[in-house]
């Protein structure tokens, strides 16, 4: 062989070594993390850095009730017109063809196979390039889509057998962050649950007493909620707690947790927040929901909350237990005061 051929041969297997060794870097990323926005961030970042490309975006789940896959809010580069659904439902023709076969697609292939683009004509505004099927277990559970590369060339077969690699470990990651939300949420309220809540505060009691930063938690329990289920039943009850859930979630900022402690009890853990702020945001959320406009079956209901706050005491609070327990307590101060109010545990 001349030498020419065989530097040749050399480079080639410098650059499968080289990218065999980012894949190992990327897995290893991927799973260091179960936040499904930090994983789909890192998904993005990777594959927009291997593949040299300016506009990535991805579509998932939105949770296990799903019928349909959401455009993820973390999608980079594209032009995002807000009024349109870009959503895609999952029974679509083009889903069904990107279960049997594992390629990357582009949209002229779609519809050279399908005669049409099979359910995603939502996504054709977007102009991507490339839609790369993320698959765990056979089934397919996302899609990344691909703007053009910098250079402005084809992706060639290499990089395209290259993303499906990227994309099986991606999809792993997402079907685990996936069932690790799952079995983390309470269905009805979509709120965390305790056990999740309890994981999280002691984390975050342990960043605080390290970084000397405060942290604190509200308790909140709806007040005589026991009458919403016997004046109107159940369901009535039900309501009750996905609306003020919503209203909690809405208040609440990326790095808070909302969660359902039990019944009609909730709980949210704040860093960064002293008791003073704390007390801010509990008292905000307690005018909230007694503006808050429900109606179930034509009665207009009205909707209070207790609340209680506790700061985090790296001298006092030497267990999560014990700083929800100050939190409880002031919040039982609230029940005991006259209701519809916070409390700020000392
Ligand atoms: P207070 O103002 O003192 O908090 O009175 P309350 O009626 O809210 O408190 P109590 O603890 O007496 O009642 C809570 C009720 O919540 C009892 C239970 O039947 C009901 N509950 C708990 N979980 C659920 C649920 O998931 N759905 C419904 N509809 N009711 C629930
Ligand atoms: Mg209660
Ligand atoms: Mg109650």
């Amino acid at each position: 062989m001349e030498q020419a051929a065989i530097d040749l041969l050399k480079d080639e297997y410098e650059k499968q070594i080289f990218d065999l060794k980012q894949l190992l870097e990327i897995s290893k990323s991927l799973n260091s993390t179960l936040d499904y926005g930090i994983l789909i961030e890192s998904i993005l970042y990777t594959i927009m850095g291997q593949m040299k490309v300016l506009k990535a975006a991805l579509y998932a789940k939105k949770g296990i009730d799903s019928t349909a896959f959401n455009l993820h809010r973390n999608y980079k580069g594209f032009e995002i017109d807000h009024d349109i659904d870009y959503s895609i439902p999952e029974d679509v023709p083009a889903m069904r063809l990107f279960a049997r076969e594992t390629r990357c697609w582009t949209l002229e292939e779609v519809r050279e196979r399908l005669g049409d683009l099979g359910g995603l004509e939502r996504i054709e505004p977007l102009g991507s390039c490339l839609i790369v099927p993320l698959k765990a277990k056979g089934v397919v559970n996302g899609l990344i889509l691909l703007g053009e590369q910098i250079m402005n060339e084809e992706f060639s077969q290499y990089e395209k057998d290259y993303l499906l690699n990227i994309a099986i470990l991606a999809s792993i990651a997402i079907n685990n962050a996936f069932l690790f939300e799952m079995t983390t949420t309470d269905m009805m309220t979509k709120l965390r649950m305790k056990h999740y809540f309890y994981t999280v505060l002691i984390e975050k009691m342990e960043e605080s007493a390290f970084g000397e930063k405060p942290l604190s938690v509200i308790m909140a329990d709806i007040d005589h909620f026991k009458q919403f289920n016997d004046t109107y039943g159940h369901s009535c009850g039900d309501e009750v707690l996905k609306n003020v859930a919503r209203l909690l979630q809405k208040q609440t900022r990326l790095a808070d947790v909302a969660a359902r402690y039990g019944g009609e009890e909730f709980c949210m853990l704040l860093p960064d927040t002293d008791a003073k702020t704390a007390a801010i945001i509990a008292e905000r959320i307690r005018h909230g929901i007694e503006e808050m406009s429900f109606e179930y079956e034509g009665q207009r209901l009205s909707v209070t909350l207790s609340l209680g706050v506790a700061e985090y005491d790296q001298n006092r609070d030497l267990s999560g237990t014990s700083i929800i327990d100050r939190a409880d307590k002031a919040m039982y101060n609230s029940k005991q005061t006259g209701r519809n109010r916070v409390s700020v545990a000392r």
